[in-house]
C-alpha cells in the first residue's frame, strides 16, 4: 500500500498529466495530485481554478485526490505519509531537470523516492506553456486538453472579433 504524490504546476492540466495519473493510480494505492503554489511564479490559472479543473478530470477515480500546497513538496509527502513522488518525463531535457530536482528532494528527505514515468508517445509534445501560447493565438487545443480545460482557456483568451 504505497501512497504517491504527483506535484506540478498544472497551468493548465493536459492529457499528458492525465495519462501519468491514470497509469500511476494502477501502480500505487493512492495518488495525491498536488498543485504547486509558488509566489515567485506567474500562473495563468489561479490555485482554485487549477484544483477545480484537475478534480473534474480525476472524478471517475476513487484513489486520486487533488490538493494545493505552497511549500516544500517533500514536507507535504511526509505529512500524508507518502513514500513516492511521481514525475513525468518527456525527453532528455526533462530528465536532466527532473534528475536534479529528485537529487535535491532526496537531500531533503531520504525516505522519499522519486519515480519517473515516461510519457505516452502520443503525448510527448504536450506542454502547458505551449498550449497556453497556442490558445492565446486562437489555435485548436481540443486534442491536447480535456474539454473543460479547453473551455477555461477559451474564457482566458476570448477571440478578438469572434
Ligand atoms: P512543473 O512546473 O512542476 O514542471 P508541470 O505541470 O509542467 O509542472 O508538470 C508536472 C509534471 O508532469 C512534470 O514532472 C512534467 O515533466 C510532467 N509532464 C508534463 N507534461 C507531460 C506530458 N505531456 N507527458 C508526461 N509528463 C508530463
Amino acid at each position: 500500500m504505497v501512497k504517491a504524490v504527483y506535484p506540478g504546476s498544472f497551468d493548465p492540466p493536459t492529457f499528458g498529466h492525465l495519462n501519468i495519473i491514470e497509469r500511476a493510480r494502477t501502480i500505487f494505492s493512492e495518488i495525491h495530485v498536488v498543485v504547486a503554489v509558488n509566489s515567485e511564479k506567474k500562473y495563468l490559472f489561479s490555485e482554485e481554478e487549477r484544483v477545480e479543473l484537475l478534480r473534474d478530470m480525476v472524478r471517475p477515480w476513487d484513489n486520486v485526490f487533488v490538493h494545493s500546497w505552497n511549500s516544500l513538496i517533500v514536507e507535504y509527502a511526509r505529512r500524508i505519509e507518502a513514500r513516492v513522488l511521481i514525475r513525468g518525463v518527456r525527453n532528455l531535457a526533462d530528465f536532466s531537470y527532473e534528475f536534479d530536482l529528485a537529487m535535491m528532494n532526496r537531500g531533503l528527505n531520504r525516505e522519499i523516492d522519486t519515480v519517473f514515468l515516461s510519457t505516452a508517445p502520443e503525448y510527448f509534445v504536450l506542454r502547458s506553456s505551449a498550449i497556453k501560447e497556442l490558445a492565446a493565438l486562437g489555435g485548436d487545443v481540443s486534442t491536447m486538453v480535456p474539454s473543460s480545460v479547453a473551455a477555461a482557456l477559451g474564457r482566458k483568451f476570448p477571440r478578438v472579433g469572434a
